[in-house]
């Protein structure tokens, strides 16, 4: 057995490497189109250099078509996962139009006009069209990423290939019949030694987008609650550390509503925890809708937290009424009407978030301590910037 014969095995074992890769990540992750289509990308380059390189015995035209259709599938299909990984749409009457001309030209210079070279310039011209169409497509998404940016590297080294071989064969510097056949010739070497290369970078840079995303999709899910899809603990202080981020000189008045559902475990004990589940969505559902808040999370069983970046004593009294009244009005379960209290307070201007936390729920405990089902505003539990101001109590009468 010849060194070629093993140098000809390189690509379609890298390429079936690959290709059960991407086919078992796309397995795990069906909603992920582009991990399919890359698989059958990496299956068709692998195919057609077993086409190209092992089936001397069947040499023929036929062979050569079916060799560069996997080839032309085989770059197509890495662009389109590229376009489909950043969600970019995928002009498919423009490549359907390329692969189409591509095949009449090669079929052309098979057939009728008989050239290598004049096949490899088409073949190569299409790589080159489909190669920048992508590249483009990519760039006008504006990149945001340096792994955007990587794809669109990989576009242009697929475009120089698809310059610099046909170039160096025009120029005589790269034969393309070196031993009677192009897969004994120089030029073919060159495709044998830089696809595995191109289709290993190709598939690394897919593997990084996909690890990146599922990184994301964690850190996304590690912040939220999964009964209500609110913000949780963690991810709510995240947020409001962000928020307040910009406010080191004081320009925000930030503030806080703390909401904590009344006689909750009577509803669990009463109609069950299911039940109890959908009282808490439920609530959550109106915080959402009503509250206006720039934060709202869940930051207990029961109890939830809205955040502010500005807001006055005023702008909380009428949120805590929407919310009042939206709660009246939902009847989850419908034999049982749900309120809620609330803890309400406006920051000074340097509190932290610890200390409004404190003083909303200080005010929450009075709302509960004085018969449930009502909003108090809070002061300061830090002193002793507010310790002028009272704590102001009211009650809403109940409308609709
Ligand atoms: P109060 O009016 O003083 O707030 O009384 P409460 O009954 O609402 O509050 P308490 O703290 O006594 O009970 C809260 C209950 O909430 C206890 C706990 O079993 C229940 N709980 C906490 N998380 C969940 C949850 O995710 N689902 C359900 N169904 N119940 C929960
Ligand atoms: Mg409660
Ligand atoms: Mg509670």
């Amino acid at each position: 057995m010849s060194g070629q014969f093993f140098f000809s095995l390189l690509n379609p074992v890298v390429t079936a490497m690959l290709a059960t890769t991407f086919l078992l990540l796309w397995r795990q992750r069906p909603d992920q189109t582009y991990l399919a289509v890359l698989s059958l990308s990496f299956f068709a380059c692998g195919l057609a250099f077993v086409a190209n390189d092992f089936m001397q015995p069947f040499d023929s035209p036929l062979s050569r078509i079916v060799a560069n259709v996997f080839f032309l599938a085989a770059t197509v299909g890495a662009c389109i996962g590229a376009l489909l990984r950043a969600k970019v749409a995928v002009p498919v009457r423009f490549f359907a139009l390329v692969c189409g001309l591509c095949a009449a030209g090669f079929c052309w210079f098979l057939f009728v006009s008989p050239s290598t070279e004049a096949r490899i310039y088409v073949v190569n011209a299409a790589y080159v069209v489909i190669g920048s169409a992508s590249a483009l497509a990519l760039i006008r998404a504006r990149p945001s990423s340096g792994l955007d940016w990587t794809f669109v590297v990989l576009m242009v080294c697929l475009i120089s290939l698809g310059i610099i071989r046909p170039f160096a064969a025009f120029m005589d510097s790269l034969d393309t019949y070196g031993g009677g056949a192009l897969r004994y010739s120089t030029y073919w070497a060159t495709v044998q030694a830089a696809t595995p290369a191109l289709a290993i970078a190709v598939g690394i840079a897919f593997l990084v987008a996909l690890a990146e995303r599922v990184n994301d999709e964690l850190r996304l899910e590690a912040d939220r609650d999964f009964l209500t899809g609110l913000l949780n603990r963690r991810g709510f202080h995240k947020g409001v550390h962000l928020a307040l981020a910009g406010n080191r000189f004081g320009a925000l008045r930030p503030a806080v509503i703390m909401v904590d559902i009344d006689n909750f475990k009577r509803i669990n004990d009463e109609f069950g925890h299911a039940v109890g589940d959908d009282v808490i969505a439920a609530i959550a559902h109106v915080l959402t809708k009503h509250g206006e808040a720039d934060l709202t999370a869940r930051t207990g069983g029961e109890e939830f937290t809205l955040f502010y970046r500005t807001g006055t004593d005023e702008d909380l009294r009428e949120r805590a009424d929407d919310i009042r009244l939206a709660v009246s009005q939902a009847r989850i379960p419908e034999e049982c009407p749900v309120t809620v209290s609330l803890g309400l307070y406006s920051g000074a201007r340097h509190d932290t978030i610890a200390e409004m936390m404190a003083a909303a729920d200080q005010a929450l405990y009075d709302a509960k301590r004085s018969g449930k089902d009502r909003a108090v505003l809070g002061t300061s539990t830090s002193p002793p910037a507010d310790a002028n101001l009272d704590q102001r109590q009211f009650r809403q009468p109940k409308t609709g």
